[in-house]
């Protein structure tokens, strides 16, 4: 019998994946990410030091580590955690065991989310923007990180406006808003690269300004609606954080570049960035994207676990379709921490030095 279940790979947590009860794997066509991700788990990844493939997985931390030369307190990026990981990795930040690399957070989201935090903007769910909006602005370019939300978007009836890179003038010129920001229900979404570059404060502001003034009395009995939708590429480990200790993940977080990838990196433009030293899960692009490689369990495919919406609006269950008997990515990780903190000769580094 054929079911549909949530997909583990990007924040967005779309619940239509079909899994065909002959055991294939089903096809993604709408979302090339996590047809990507799902091939890669099919055909099976190995073990990989360099350009050397190691079909024998048992034995191979250790000897990784040794190869590797990790500080003992390495900077990590991580991609699409789910709660449970989450937890493990905060625990991990506030012992000082690891850190957590912000190289690849998009500034425009960092902006935006210290405004909303700061002022308390309107803001709503995606999925009431969905159905009650009448316009919807997209700022910034949500393909890379939410493959299908243009998608989703293109299928609703509300106007939809795409804008990239905004800055500062062209917000302040909106004191006159054009007639499709005058609509009774607005929704606006930020996305990566949503605001000009070294803008990003100054134009989180101003939008800011700008939703609080479109929420203005229509007439005698109405009120116009205006709101904001985040979308945050890291959900779960910033909401764990929150809960537990109170604080936000730039705390803990370095500009550095990460020595350990955990997942597929977010980006697959190598050419711009060194290669990490270690990768555990997600697909392995090879030496150009990092030193060595790990095959690792995926929650949502053979390991259960939970997720939070993008726009926090619902926690989703990640549930097991098949039986791999992988070491989960935490295990690994696990291992290579406590390595990592009981090898005293090694020696603790500030950055990533190549
Ligand atoms: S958009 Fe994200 S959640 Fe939806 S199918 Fe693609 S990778 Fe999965």
């Amino acid at each position: 019998m054929a079911f549909t279940y949530v997909c583990p790979f990007c924040p967005l947590g779309c619940d239509d994946l079909p899994w065909g009860g002959n055991g294939d794997w089903a096809q993604i066509a709408e979302c090339e990410r996590a047809s990507a991700e799902l091939a890669s788990f099919k055909h099976g990844t190995v073990a990989r030091l360099h350009d050397r493939l190691i079909d024998d997985q048992s034995l191979v931390v250790d000897d990784f580590l040794r190869r590797l030369k990790l500080p003992a307190v390495p900077i990590l990026s991580v991609n699409q955690p789910t709660i449970e990981e989450s937890k493990r990795l905060v625990d991990w930040l506030v012992q000082s065991r690891i850190r957590l690399s912000s190289a690849e957070r998009d500034p425009s989201e960092r902006a935006f989310a210290n405004t909303i935090g700061r002022d308390g903007n309107v803001t709503a769910t995606l999925g009431d923007v969905y159905r009650h909006a009448k316009s919807i602005w997209v700022l910034g370019d949500p393909d890379e990180t939410f493959p299908r939300l243009n998608k989703q978007l293109d299928r609703l009836k509300a106007t939809v406006v795409r804008s990239r890179q905004i800055d500062s003038l062209y917000l302040s010129r909106l004191s006159e808003p054009a007639d499709w920001l005058l609509r009774d229900y607005v929704g606006i979404i930020v996305a990566s690269n949503a605001f000009a570059e070294s803008e990003e404060t100054i134009a989180a502001d101003l939008l800011s300004r700008l939703i609080a003034k479109l929420n203005a009395p229509l007439d005698d009995r109405r009120m116009r609606r205006a709101v904001a939708i985040r979308l945050s590429s890291d959900e779960n480990l910033s909401s764990v954080m929150r809960w537990t200790t109170n604080h936000s993940l730039d705390r803990y977080s370095t500009d550095l570049a990460a020595h350990i990838q955990v997942g597929s990196p977010r980006r697959a433009d190598f050419s711009a960035r060194p290669p990490v030293k270690l990768q555990i899960g997600g697909i392995d692009f090879g030496p150009d994207a990092a030193d060595a490689y790990l095959p690792a369990g995926q929650p949502g495919i053979d390991l259960a676990g939970t997720t939070i919406r993008l726009d926090g609006s619902v926690t989703l269950p990640l549930t097991r379709q098949v039986e791999t008997h992988l070491p989960s990515r935490g295990t690994l990780l696990g291992q290579v921490i406590a390595s990592l903190s009981a090898d005293s000769a090694s020696p603790i580094e500030t950055g990533n030095k190549r």
